[in-house]
């Protein structure tokens, strides 16, 4: 949990040094279905570690999480078409996809399209399998997910802020009002 906690700190301190797109949500919007961690498998009825978060899609365009470069991308019986992204330490997984848009080694800046949701491999019905490693070790990716969509809010506030800002006329800021 520190390291996610510290990717996150790393994610605002790289956010607010610029505001060009350094993060995206991999599927819009965020609506988790099945959470991380152990749990009775939907398909097989028994228990395994569910080694990510499985996110509510439709035909949905998949994004890449954070810019990286495609580690690896194909097809295998549980994660069905998938696509992994190395970032550094770090490296986001997409499975269950109808179609995968990159090759390995490509780069990908955030917000890259990458695939197109489906329901390939062991899965119960159309959604995203998402999960994050750091170090190797699978860790839980919902937490980072939030904090990513709370970063993705305040770049939106400050875009809206700053285009209010800009299109209010300097010589005449009361021309509205209707008390004189
Ligand atoms: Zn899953």
């Amino acid at each position: 949990m520190k390291k996610i906690l510290i990717l996150c700190v790393l994610l605002q301190l790289c956010f607010y040094s610029s505001f060009s797109q350094v993060v995206s949500l991999p599927v819009f919007p965020l609506r988790p279905t099945s959470p991380f961690g152990p749990r009775v498998h939907p398909l097989t009825g028994r228990m395994d570690f569910h080694r990510g978060v499985d996110l509510k899609a439709k035909r949905s365009i998949i994004r890449a999480v954070l810019p990286g470069r495609i580690s690896s991308c194909g097809q295998n019986s549980v994660l069905g078409n998938f696509v992994r992204i190395c970032h550094g330490k770090a490296e986001s997984i997409y499975g269950h996809l109808s179609s995968v848009l990159v090759y390995p080694g490509k780069e990908v800046s955030a917000g890259e399209m990458i695939g197109v949701s489906g329901h390939s491999g062991r899965a119960t019905g159309e959604h995203l399998h998402f999960s994050l490693r750091l170090d190797g070790s699978a860790v839980d990716p919902l937490k980072f997910l939030l904090s990513l969509q709370v970063i993705l809010k305040k770049k939106q506030n400050h875009e809206k802020q700053r285009q209010t800002t800009a299109s209010i006329p300097s010589g005449n800021p009361g021309g509205d009002r209707k008390d004189r």
